[in-house]
């Protein structure tokens, strides 16, 4: 009943006057209503109560340093029993909390993120400071997280072996499910006449692998990358040249020349 008066009265009185208490019985007109005494009693009360607020208000903005001042010495001398305080309402009001901030910084992410990038860069010794003593002091725990997570890595690793084997598995996989012809690596030095399709010079059919002028088949589109091992995507290169175009983009080169 008394919030929805004294909102009666923020109300009334931006209108019209304040009722005057007279003696017993009489009734007062507010804004054309007519209140019973006893309604104009709890009127005038909350009329008091609100402007003793907003005397504080137009009193706490004069006294602005004042005011900070005071509380600050109010908040030195009750530190503890604020701060059990603000736990204790943080702590049963943390979903709200949590869902008020979320509004908040989604509203404002643009200028957030802008603000960050800038408190960054204006507090690097004293951020880098911090993450220094961070680890200084819990380097232990630091170290135990790390062991954590590798282990997990490598029970990881032993659960999904298949996944996680050596390279050569792989690519025996690739090639299996990339298209296959069946043919011989010599149908395609013989089609390509001997001559290696990076540097176009002859190959010599007598040297064998490992020569790194041996005869070698390359795949064009590399198997590790999805290429099919058909006559269309093999061609005949020095082993040298195919191993030099695997790890020096020559291949890369030829395609655009
Ligand atoms: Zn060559």
């Amino acid at each position: 009943m008394i919030p929805r008066i004294i909102s009666y009265v923020r109300y009334i009185s931006r209108k019209s006057p304040l009722p005057t208490q007279r003696g017993a019985g009489h009734t007062n007109l507010v804004g054309g209503v007519k209140l019973s005494p006893e309604v104009t009693t709890l009127l005038i009360m909350a009329a008091k109560i609100q402007r003793d607020r907003d005397n504080g208000k137009v009193w706490r903005e004069r006294n602005k340093e004042y005011k900070a001042l005071k509380d600050k010495e109010y908040y030195d001398n009750n530190k503890e029993r604020i701060n059990e305080q603000n736990r204790n309402y943080h702590h049963l009001h943390k979903e709200e909390i949590k869902v008020q901030k979320k509004v908040y910084s989604d509203s404002r992410k643009d200028e957030k993120r802008e603000y960050d990038i800038k408190y960054r860069e204006e507090n690097r010794d004293h951020l880098l400071e911090v993450q220094r003593l961070y680890r200084e002091k819990n380097r232990e725990a630091i170290r135990e997280r790390q062991r954590t997570k590798k282990a997990e890595a490598s029970e990881y690793r032993k659960a999904h072996k298949d996944r996680y084997s050596d390279h050569s598995k792989r690519r025996r996989a690739k090639i299996l499910s990339n298209p296959v012809e069946e043919f011989a690596s010599l149908e395609i030095y013989m089609r390509d006449g001997w001559i290696c399709q990076f540097c176009k010079k002859r190959v010599d059919k007598k040297l064998k692998w490992p020569h790194p002028m041996s005869a070698s088949l390359d795949h064009i589109i590399a198997v590790a990358d999805g290429g099919p091992h058909t006559r269309a995507n093999t061609q005949l290169a020095h082993l040298e040249c195919n191993v030099r175009a695997k790890t020096g983009g020559v291949k890369q080169l030829r395609m655009f020349g």
